[in-house]
Protein backbone atom coordinates (compact mmCIF):
# COMPACT_ATOMS: atom_id res chain seq x y z
CA UNK A 1 0.00 0.00 0.00
CA UNK A 2 1.21 3.22 -0.56
CA UNK A 3 1.81 5.28 2.17
CA UNK A 4 -0.74 7.70 3.11
CA UNK A 5 0.11 11.52 2.52
CA UNK A 6 -0.31 12.60 5.86
CA UNK A 7 1.96 12.44 8.55
CA UNK A 8 5.36 13.79 9.14
CA UNK A 9 5.95 14.87 5.51
CA UNK A 10 2.92 17.74 6.46
CA UNK A 11 3.57 20.85 7.23
CA UNK A 12 1.61 22.08 10.41
CA UNK A 13 -1.06 24.54 10.02
CA UNK A 14 0.11 27.39 11.37
CA UNK A 15 -2.68 30.27 10.30
CA UNK A 16 -4.95 32.24 12.33
CA UNK A 17 -8.23 32.07 11.68
CA UNK A 18 -9.64 35.51 11.73
CA UNK A 19 -12.60 37.37 10.25
CA UNK A 20 -14.92 36.29 7.49
CA UNK A 21 -14.82 32.93 5.04
CA UNK A 22 -12.01 34.29 2.65
CA UNK A 23 -14.33 35.40 -0.49
CA UNK A 24 -10.77 34.77 -3.00
CA UNK A 25 -11.72 31.19 -3.70
CA UNK A 26 -14.17 32.06 -6.45
CA UNK A 27 -11.43 33.31 -8.42
CA UNK A 28 -10.59 31.47 -11.51
CA UNK A 29 -13.48 29.57 -13.09
CA UNK A 30 -13.98 26.55 -11.01
CA UNK A 31 -11.30 26.77 -8.57
CA UNK A 32 -12.36 26.71 -5.36
CA UNK A 33 -14.36 23.84 -6.83
CA UNK A 34 -11.34 22.08 -7.81
CA UNK A 35 -9.38 22.28 -5.05
CA UNK A 36 -12.51 21.14 -2.54
CA UNK A 37 -13.27 18.31 -4.02
CA UNK A 38 -10.22 16.89 -6.36
CA UNK A 39 -10.71 15.81 -9.73
CA UNK A 40 -13.19 13.25 -10.73
CA UNK A 41 -12.47 10.13 -9.89
CA UNK A 42 -11.92 7.85 -12.29
CA UNK A 43 -12.28 3.82 -12.31
CA UNK A 44 -9.46 2.32 -11.27
CA UNK A 45 -7.23 1.22 -14.54
CA UNK A 46 -7.30 -2.91 -15.30
CA UNK A 47 -4.17 -2.73 -16.73
CA UNK A 48 -2.67 -4.50 -13.83
CA UNK A 49 -4.85 -6.91 -14.13
CA UNK A 50 -4.54 -7.61 -17.53
CA UNK A 51 -0.98 -7.43 -17.70
CA UNK A 52 -1.09 -10.34 -15.27
CA UNK A 53 0.49 -13.28 -17.97
CA UNK A 54 -1.17 -16.61 -19.08
CA UNK A 55 1.95 -18.52 -18.12
CA UNK A 56 2.46 -16.67 -15.04
CA UNK A 57 5.62 -14.53 -16.46
CA UNK A 58 5.60 -11.00 -17.65
CA UNK A 59 6.50 -9.13 -20.85
CA UNK A 60 9.76 -9.01 -19.20
CA UNK A 61 10.27 -12.58 -19.05
CA UNK A 62 9.71 -12.23 -14.88
CA UNK A 63 7.35 -13.51 -12.66
CA UNK A 64 4.59 -11.77 -11.88
CA UNK A 65 2.46 -12.95 -8.84
CA UNK A 66 0.19 -9.72 -8.48
CA UNK A 67 -1.21 -8.56 -11.85
CA UNK A 68 -4.31 -6.47 -9.35
CA UNK A 69 -1.34 -4.68 -7.83
CA UNK A 70 -2.11 -3.19 -4.27
CA UNK A 71 -2.41 0.70 -5.58
CA UNK A 72 -5.59 2.62 -4.03
CA UNK A 73 -7.80 4.07 -6.74
CA UNK A 74 -7.40 7.32 -8.09
CA UNK A 75 -11.03 7.62 -6.39
CA UNK A 76 -9.41 7.15 -2.82
CA UNK A 77 -6.21 9.43 -3.40
CA UNK A 78 -9.04 12.07 -4.33
CA UNK A 79 -10.26 11.98 -1.11
CA UNK A 80 -7.52 12.05 1.21
CA UNK A 81 -5.57 15.77 2.63
CA UNK A 82 -7.23 17.98 4.68
CA UNK A 83 -10.59 19.53 3.78
CA UNK A 84 -10.18 22.50 1.64
CA UNK A 85 -10.80 25.61 3.34
CA UNK A 86 -9.68 29.47 2.75
CA UNK A 87 -9.28 31.42 4.76
CA UNK A 88 -9.70 35.37 4.68
CA UNK A 89 -7.06 38.40 5.27
CA UNK A 90 -8.34 40.01 8.34
CA UNK A 91 -10.73 43.10 8.13
CA UNK A 92 -8.64 46.40 8.12
CA UNK A 93 -10.15 47.65 11.55
CA UNK A 94 -8.55 44.65 13.55
CA UNK A 95 -5.70 44.05 11.32
CA UNK A 96 -3.17 43.82 14.40
CA UNK A 97 -1.63 40.07 13.32
CA UNK A 98 -2.62 39.45 9.73
CA UNK A 99 -2.51 35.53 9.54
CA UNK A 100 0.68 34.25 7.57
CA UNK A 101 -0.22 31.41 5.75
CA UNK A 102 -0.67 27.73 5.55
CA UNK A 103 1.41 25.28 3.30
CA UNK A 104 1.10 21.22 3.45
CA UNK A 105 3.61 19.38 1.63
CA UNK A 106 2.45 15.90 -0.05
CA UNK A 107 -0.05 15.38 -2.60
CA UNK A 108 -2.65 15.95 0.24
CA UNK A 109 -1.72 20.06 -0.25
CA UNK A 110 -5.27 21.39 -0.34
CA UNK A 111 -4.42 24.29 2.10
CA UNK A 112 -5.83 27.59 3.14
CA UNK A 113 -4.70 30.18 2.05
CA UNK A 114 -3.60 33.73 3.66
CA UNK A 115 -1.85 36.73 2.33
CA UNK A 116 -1.47 39.95 2.79
CA UNK A 117 -2.63 43.11 0.13
CA UNK A 118 -0.36 45.63 -0.57
CA UNK A 119 2.47 43.05 0.19
CA UNK A 120 4.69 42.43 -3.00
CA UNK A 121 5.46 44.26 -6.49
CA UNK A 122 2.55 44.96 -8.10
CA UNK A 123 0.92 43.36 -11.37
CA UNK A 124 2.79 44.80 -14.76
CA UNK A 125 2.31 45.00 -18.14
CA UNK A 126 2.62 40.94 -18.53
CA UNK A 127 2.53 40.07 -14.78
CA UNK A 128 -1.13 39.98 -13.86
CA UNK A 129 -0.50 39.12 -10.48
CA UNK A 130 1.31 40.68 -8.07
CA UNK A 131 4.36 39.28 -6.56
CA UNK A 132 2.86 37.02 -3.77
CA UNK A 133 -0.67 37.79 -4.78
CA UNK A 134 -2.87 36.37 -2.17
CA UNK A 135 -5.83 36.93 -5.18
CA UNK A 136 -3.68 34.65 -7.03
CA UNK A 137 -5.61 30.50 -7.31
CA UNK A 138 -3.76 28.13 -5.98
CA UNK A 139 -2.73 25.29 -7.89
CA UNK A 140 -5.51 22.79 -9.37
CA UNK A 141 -5.08 19.69 -7.02
CA UNK A 142 -4.20 16.36 -8.87
CA UNK A 143 -3.70 13.27 -7.20
CA UNK A 144 -0.57 11.81 -8.32
CA UNK A 145 -0.25 8.33 -9.81
CA UNK A 146 1.89 5.39 -8.72
CA UNK A 147 5.31 4.54 -10.43
CA UNK A 148 5.42 1.86 -13.03
CA UNK A 149 7.54 -1.21 -12.63
CA UNK A 150 9.06 -4.10 -14.98
CA UNK A 151 6.19 -5.83 -13.83
CA UNK A 152 3.24 -3.99 -13.80
CA UNK A 153 2.41 -0.50 -15.11
CA UNK A 154 1.82 2.44 -12.64
CA UNK A 155 -1.31 4.51 -11.72
CA UNK A 156 -1.94 6.94 -13.85
CA UNK A 157 -2.35 10.91 -12.45
CA UNK A 158 -6.18 11.85 -11.80
CA UNK A 159 -6.97 14.05 -14.75
CA UNK A 160 -4.88 11.69 -17.15
CA UNK A 161 -6.53 10.97 -20.16
CA UNK A 162 -6.21 7.32 -20.45
CA UNK A 163 -5.38 5.75 -24.22
CA UNK A 164 -4.65 2.41 -23.52
CA UNK A 165 -4.68 0.69 -19.97
CA UNK A 166 -4.05 -3.45 -21.05
CA UNK A 167 -8.05 -3.60 -21.46
CA UNK A 168 -9.58 -4.45 -24.72
CA UNK A 169 -12.08 -1.80 -24.05
CA UNK A 170 -9.44 0.82 -24.24
CA UNK A 171 -9.24 -0.43 -27.82
CA UNK A 172 -11.95 1.21 -28.53
CA UNK A 173 -9.30 4.87 -28.59
CA UNK A 174 -7.95 3.30 -31.16
CA UNK A 175 -8.11 2.53 -35.12
CA UNK A 176 -6.06 1.44 -38.00
CA UNK A 177 -4.18 4.58 -39.59
CA UNK A 178 -5.76 4.30 -43.03
CA UNK A 179 -8.56 6.41 -44.36
CA UNK A 180 -11.08 3.97 -42.94
CA UNK A 181 -9.49 3.96 -39.53
CA UNK A 182 -11.25 0.52 -39.22
CA UNK A 183 -10.34 -1.70 -35.86
CA UNK A 184 -6.80 -2.20 -35.21
CA UNK A 185 -5.28 -5.61 -35.95
CA UNK A 186 -2.57 -4.89 -33.30
CA UNK A 187 -3.13 -7.63 -30.57
CA UNK A 188 -3.13 -7.67 -26.32
CA UNK A 189 -0.44 -9.61 -24.88
CA UNK A 190 0.10 -9.95 -21.25
CA UNK A 191 -1.74 -6.42 -20.74
CA UNK A 192 0.70 -4.84 -23.46
CA UNK A 193 -0.66 -4.00 -27.00
CA UNK A 194 1.64 -5.70 -29.78
CA UNK A 195 2.32 -4.65 -33.11
CA UNK A 196 1.84 -7.01 -35.69
CA UNK A 197 3.55 -6.80 -38.11
CA UNK A 198 2.48 -5.37 -41.80
CA UNK A 199 -1.21 -5.14 -40.29
CA UNK A 200 -0.19 -1.13 -40.42
CA UNK A 201 0.50 1.84 -38.27
CA UNK A 202 -2.53 2.58 -35.56
CA UNK A 203 -3.74 5.97 -34.19
CA UNK A 204 -5.89 7.20 -31.24
CA UNK A 205 -9.25 8.89 -31.92
CA UNK A 206 -8.67 11.40 -29.90
CA UNK A 207 -6.91 14.22 -31.62
CA UNK A 208 -4.98 16.50 -29.14
CA UNK A 209 -1.79 19.23 -29.20
CA UNK A 210 -0.18 20.03 -26.35
CA UNK A 211 0.45 17.57 -23.66
CA UNK A 212 2.20 15.62 -21.18
CA UNK A 213 2.75 11.84 -22.82
CA UNK A 214 3.53 8.98 -20.64
CA UNK A 215 4.47 5.82 -23.11
CA UNK A 216 5.52 2.40 -22.17
CA UNK A 217 7.38 0.11 -24.21
CA UNK A 218 9.11 -2.91 -24.70
CA UNK A 219 11.14 -4.63 -27.54
CA UNK A 220 10.83 -7.98 -28.03
CA UNK A 221 13.09 -10.39 -26.04
CA UNK A 222 14.06 -12.55 -28.83
CA UNK A 223 16.87 -10.58 -30.12
CA UNK A 224 16.59 -10.47 -34.21
CA UNK A 225 18.14 -7.79 -36.96
CA UNK A 226 20.71 -5.10 -36.71
CA UNK A 227 20.27 -1.54 -36.56
CA UNK A 228 17.01 -0.24 -37.76
CA UNK A 229 15.57 -3.35 -37.93
CA UNK A 230 15.40 -4.25 -34.08
CA UNK A 231 12.99 -3.59 -32.21
CA UNK A 232 11.97 -0.74 -34.61
CA UNK A 233 8.27 1.07 -34.03
CA UNK A 234 7.29 4.66 -33.16
CA UNK A 235 5.65 7.13 -30.90
CA UNK A 236 3.92 10.09 -33.67
CA UNK A 237 2.98 13.09 -32.07
CA UNK A 238 -0.11 14.99 -33.57
CA UNK A 239 0.39 11.58 -35.83
CA UNK A 240 3.34 13.16 -37.78
CA UNK A 241 6.70 13.84 -35.53
CA UNK A 242 8.31 10.36 -34.61
CA UNK A 243 9.59 9.98 -31.19
CA UNK A 244 11.71 6.87 -32.16
CA UNK A 245 11.18 3.74 -30.49
CA UNK A 246 13.96 1.06 -31.34
CA UNK A 247 16.07 -1.31 -29.49
CA UNK A 248 19.37 0.27 -29.26
CA UNK A 249 20.47 -1.59 -26.08
CA UNK A 250 23.75 -3.01 -27.51
CA UNK A 251 22.67 -1.77 -31.39
CA UNK A 252 24.08 1.12 -32.77
CA UNK A 253 22.13 2.91 -35.62
CA UNK A 254 22.57 6.45 -37.22
CA UNK A 255 22.41 8.74 -33.91
CA UNK A 256 19.51 10.75 -35.08
CA UNK A 257 17.37 7.76 -35.13
CA UNK A 258 18.29 6.34 -32.12
CA UNK A 259 15.81 5.08 -29.50
CA UNK A 260 14.21 8.61 -28.49
CA UNK A 261 15.99 10.97 -30.92
CA UNK A 262 13.10 13.14 -32.74
CA UNK A 263 13.75 11.03 -35.77
CA UNK A 264 15.89 12.75 -38.33
CA UNK A 265 16.17 15.59 -36.53
CA UNK A 266 17.94 15.05 -32.91
CA UNK A 267 19.68 12.09 -31.34
CA UNK A 268 18.99 11.31 -27.68
CA UNK A 269 21.36 12.57 -24.94
CA UNK A 270 21.97 9.23 -23.27
CA UNK A 271 21.25 5.83 -24.07
CA UNK A 272 19.25 4.96 -21.20
CA UNK A 273 17.97 1.95 -22.74
CA UNK A 274 17.09 -0.86 -21.03
CA UNK A 275 17.57 -4.58 -21.82
CA UNK A 276 15.12 -5.96 -24.86
CA UNK A 277 12.23 -7.31 -23.54
CA UNK A 278 12.03 -4.89 -20.49
CA UNK A 279 9.73 -2.02 -19.81
CA UNK A 280 11.25 1.75 -21.39
CA UNK A 281 9.28 4.42 -19.52
CA UNK A 282 8.88 7.12 -21.57
CA UNK A 283 7.60 10.88 -20.70
CA UNK A 284 6.90 13.37 -22.88
CA UNK A 285 6.35 16.74 -22.49
CA UNK A 286 5.07 18.33 -25.48
CA UNK A 287 4.70 21.54 -26.94
CA UNK A 288 2.65 22.26 -30.77
CA UNK A 289 4.27 25.06 -32.99
CA UNK A 290 2.14 28.07 -32.60
CA UNK A 291 1.62 30.56 -35.83
CA UNK A 292 0.05 34.10 -36.27
CA UNK A 293 -0.33 33.56 -39.86
CA UNK A 294 3.05 32.94 -41.45
CA UNK A 295 4.67 34.11 -38.57
CA UNK A 296 5.98 31.33 -36.37
CA UNK A 297 5.78 32.42 -32.92
CA UNK A 298 7.37 29.56 -31.48
CA UNK A 299 8.14 26.56 -33.17
CA UNK A 300 7.18 24.07 -30.63
CA UNK A 301 9.41 21.79 -28.17
CA UNK A 302 9.83 18.18 -27.56
CA UNK A 303 11.38 17.22 -23.87
CA UNK A 304 11.82 13.40 -23.79
CA UNK A 305 12.87 11.20 -20.69
CA UNK A 306 13.68 7.59 -20.86
CA UNK A 307 13.51 5.82 -18.02
CA UNK A 308 13.65 8.68 -15.87
CA UNK A 309 16.72 10.11 -18.18
CA UNK A 310 16.24 13.26 -19.65
CA UNK A 311 17.17 12.47 -23.70
CA UNK A 312 15.57 15.33 -25.44
CA UNK A 313 15.95 18.78 -23.73
CA UNK A 314 13.56 21.13 -25.17
CA UNK A 315 14.28 20.25 -28.69
CA UNK A 316 12.81 22.57 -30.96
CA UNK A 317 10.50 21.23 -33.91
CA UNK A 318 10.83 21.27 -37.67
CA UNK A 319 8.19 19.79 -39.20
CA UNK A 320 6.64 16.23 -40.37
CA UNK A 321 9.21 13.39 -39.48
CA UNK A 322 11.04 12.28 -42.46
CA UNK A 323 13.14 9.66 -43.78
CA UNK A 324 16.37 10.25 -46.22
CA UNK A 325 15.45 13.61 -46.97
CA UNK A 326 15.80 16.47 -44.54
CA UNK A 327 12.44 16.73 -42.46
CA UNK A 328 10.94 20.14 -44.27
CA UNK A 329 10.00 23.01 -41.56
CA UNK A 330 6.23 23.78 -42.03
CA UNK A 331 3.16 24.25 -40.42
CA UNK A 332 1.66 21.84 -38.05
CA UNK A 333 -1.76 21.26 -36.79
CA UNK A 334 -2.71 22.49 -33.70
CA UNK A 335 -3.90 19.08 -32.69
CA UNK A 336 -3.50 15.39 -34.16
CA UNK A 337 -3.69 11.88 -33.10
CA UNK A 338 -1.22 9.62 -31.41
CA UNK A 339 0.03 7.54 -33.85
CA UNK A 340 2.00 4.02 -33.32
CA UNK A 341 4.54 2.49 -36.14
CA UNK A 342 4.00 -0.57 -37.53
CA UNK A 343 7.50 -1.15 -38.46
CA UNK A 344 7.69 -4.69 -38.79
CA UNK A 345 8.80 -5.54 -35.22
CA UNK A 346 6.52 -7.33 -32.57
CA UNK A 347 7.06 -4.09 -30.14
CA UNK A 348 4.68 -3.62 -27.61
CA UNK A 349 3.37 -0.73 -25.58
CA UNK A 350 1.03 0.31 -21.89
CA UNK A 351 0.26 2.37 -19.89
CA UNK A 352 -0.46 5.22 -22.53
CA UNK A 353 -2.10 8.24 -20.80
CA UNK A 354 -1.77 11.95 -21.45
CA UNK A 355 -2.68 15.42 -19.81
CA UNK A 356 -3.56 18.23 -21.84
CA UNK A 357 -1.18 21.12 -20.97
CA UNK A 358 -2.61 24.80 -20.77
CA UNK A 359 -1.71 27.66 -23.69
CA UNK A 360 1.60 29.25 -23.49
CA UNK A 361 2.38 32.47 -23.11
CA UNK A 362 2.56 33.52 -26.98
CA UNK A 363 -0.82 32.24 -27.05
CA UNK A 364 -2.39 34.15 -24.38
CA UNK A 365 -1.73 31.90 -21.87
CA UNK A 366 -3.86 31.50 -18.63
CA UNK A 367 -1.45 32.71 -15.75
CA UNK A 368 2.61 33.70 -15.28
CA UNK A 369 4.43 35.66 -17.55
CA UNK A 370 1.48 36.76 -20.66
CA UNK A 371 1.31 38.70 -23.35
CA UNK A 372 0.74 42.57 -22.80
CA UNK A 373 -3.16 42.14 -24.19
CA UNK A 374 -3.38 39.05 -22.31
CA UNK A 375 -2.38 40.42 -19.13
CA UNK A 376 -4.42 43.25 -19.64
CA UNK A 377 -7.00 41.28 -19.79
CA UNK A 378 -6.47 39.24 -16.73
CA UNK A 379 -5.73 42.32 -15.02
CA UNK A 380 -9.60 43.77 -15.71
CA UNK A 381 -10.76 40.28 -14.67
CA UNK A 382 -9.22 40.44 -11.05
CA UNK A 383 -10.04 43.81 -10.38
CA UNK A 384 -13.82 43.55 -11.59
CA UNK A 385 -13.85 40.16 -9.14
CA UNK A 386 -12.38 42.33 -6.33
CA UNK A 387 -14.76 45.17 -7.06
CA UNK A 388 -17.98 42.49 -6.84
CA UNK A 389 -16.27 41.06 -3.51
CA UNK A 390 -16.25 44.52 -2.26
CA UNK A 391 -19.50 45.23 -2.76
CA UNK A 392 -20.35 42.52 -0.71
CA UNK A 393 -18.91 44.56 2.62
CA UNK A 394 -20.25 47.15 4.81
CA UNK A 395 -20.67 50.14 3.17
CA UNK A 396 -17.94 52.30 3.90
CA UNK A 397 -16.08 50.45 6.35
CA UNK A 398 -12.47 49.91 6.13
CA UNK A 399 -12.41 46.52 5.13
CA UNK A 400 -14.28 47.76 2.24
CA UNK A 401 -11.75 50.36 1.30
CA UNK A 402 -8.91 48.06 1.39
CA UNK A 403 -10.75 45.84 -1.32
CA UNK A 404 -11.17 48.34 -3.00
CA UNK A 405 -7.84 49.69 -2.62
CA UNK A 406 -6.22 46.26 -3.83
CA UNK A 407 -8.67 46.28 -6.83
CA UNK A 408 -6.39 49.60 -7.92
CA UNK A 409 -3.74 47.17 -8.39
CA UNK A 410 -5.06 45.55 -11.05
CA UNK A 411 -7.01 47.69 -13.20
CA UNK A 412 -7.32 51.76 -12.01
CA UNK A 413 -10.57 53.42 -11.77
CA UNK A 414 -10.17 57.44 -11.41
CA UNK A 415 -13.77 57.38 -9.07
CA UNK A 416 -12.94 54.38 -6.97
CA UNK A 417 -9.18 56.05 -6.34
CA UNK A 418 -10.99 59.73 -5.37
CA UNK A 419 -13.67 57.69 -2.73
CA UNK A 420 -10.60 56.73 -1.68
CA UNK A 421 -8.78 59.20 -0.94
CA UNK A 422 -11.90 60.95 0.57
CA UNK A 423 -11.69 58.02 2.84
CA UNK A 424 -8.09 58.16 3.60
CA UNK A 425 -8.10 61.74 4.56
CA UNK A 426 -10.90 61.00 7.47
CA UNK A 427 -9.67 58.23 8.66
CA UNK A 428 -6.26 60.04 9.36
CA UNK A 429 -8.24 63.21 10.72
CA UNK A 430 -10.03 60.61 12.82
CA UNK A 431 -6.79 59.35 14.16
CA UNK A 432 -4.71 62.55 14.85
CA UNK A 433 -8.02 64.02 17.06
CA UNK A 434 -7.97 60.30 19.03
CA UNK A 435 -7.12 60.79 22.72
CA UNK A 436 -4.06 59.44 23.06
CA UNK A 437 -5.66 55.90 25.30
CA UNK A 438 -7.48 55.43 22.34
CA UNK A 439 -5.06 55.99 19.72
CA UNK A 440 -3.07 53.06 21.52
CA UNK A 441 -6.02 50.85 22.14
CA UNK A 442 -5.72 50.94 17.49
CA UNK A 443 -2.05 50.81 17.21
CA UNK A 444 -2.01 48.16 14.64
CA UNK A 445 -4.46 49.04 13.14
CA UNK A 446 -3.03 52.37 12.61
CA UNK A 447 0.31 50.63 11.30
CA UNK A 448 -1.40 48.41 9.06
CA UNK A 449 -3.34 51.37 7.98
CA UNK A 450 0.12 53.70 7.33
CA UNK A 451 2.06 50.32 5.69
CA UNK A 452 -1.07 50.27 2.94
CA UNK A 453 -0.79 53.76 2.51
CA UNK A 454 3.14 53.60 1.77
CA UNK A 455 2.75 50.72 -0.43
CA UNK A 456 -0.17 52.53 -2.67
CA UNK A 457 1.83 56.12 -3.01
CA UNK A 458 5.00 53.71 -3.80
CA UNK A 459 3.80 52.03 -6.40
CA UNK A 460 0.95 54.41 -7.36
CA UNK A 461 -1.71 53.80 -6.25
CA UNK A 462 -2.33 56.69 -4.71
CA UNK A 463 -0.14 60.02 -5.33
CA UNK A 464 3.16 59.99 -4.22
CA UNK A 465 2.52 63.16 -2.31
CA UNK A 466 -0.55 62.25 -0.83
CA UNK A 467 -0.82 64.25 2.33
CA UNK A 468 -2.71 61.77 4.57
CA UNK A 469 0.15 59.47 4.95
CA UNK A 470 3.03 62.05 6.18
CA UNK A 471 0.29 63.02 8.74
CA UNK A 472 -0.13 59.34 9.54
CA UNK A 473 3.22 58.95 9.85
CA UNK A 474 3.66 62.46 11.85
CA UNK A 475 0.79 60.66 14.37
CA UNK A 476 2.58 57.13 14.74
CA UNK A 477 5.86 59.19 15.35
CA UNK A 478 4.02 61.46 18.28
CA UNK A 479 3.00 58.39 19.58
CA UNK A 480 6.65 57.11 19.97
CA UNK A 481 5.78 53.68 18.11
CA UNK A 482 8.37 51.97 15.89
CA UNK A 483 6.89 50.95 12.78
CA UNK A 484 10.19 49.70 11.48
CA UNK A 485 8.67 46.18 10.84
CA UNK A 486 4.93 47.61 9.31
MG1 LIG B 1 10.47 4.06 -35.99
Amino acid sequence: MRPASSGPWQWKHVSERIGRTCRLKSIGAGFAAAVETGRAAKPKTAAAAANQTRDGVDWAGKTNPDGGGDCRSVGERAKEGPVMKLIALTPFARAAVLALFVSCASAAASVPVVGTPFFGDPPDATHPWAIHDRNRPQPVRVAPGTASTADQPGQPPADAIVLFDGTAASLDRWVSNNKEGGPVKWVIRDGALECVAKTGDIRTVDEFGDCQLRIEWAAPRRVEGRSQGRGNSGIFLLGLVEVQVLDNYDNPTYADGFAASVYGVNPPLANALRPPGECQIIDIVFRRPVYDGDRVLDPGYVTVFCNGVLVQDHTPLEGPTGHIKRTKVGPLPAKGPLKLQDHGNPVRFRNIWYRPLPPRAVEGGTDGALSPAATQAKREQIAAFIRADAASMASGSREQAFRLGESLMYAPDPEIRARLERMAVDYVTEVAALPAFEREARKAEILETLRVLRYATKHGLLARDFAPWSRLEQVIKDAGWDDAKK
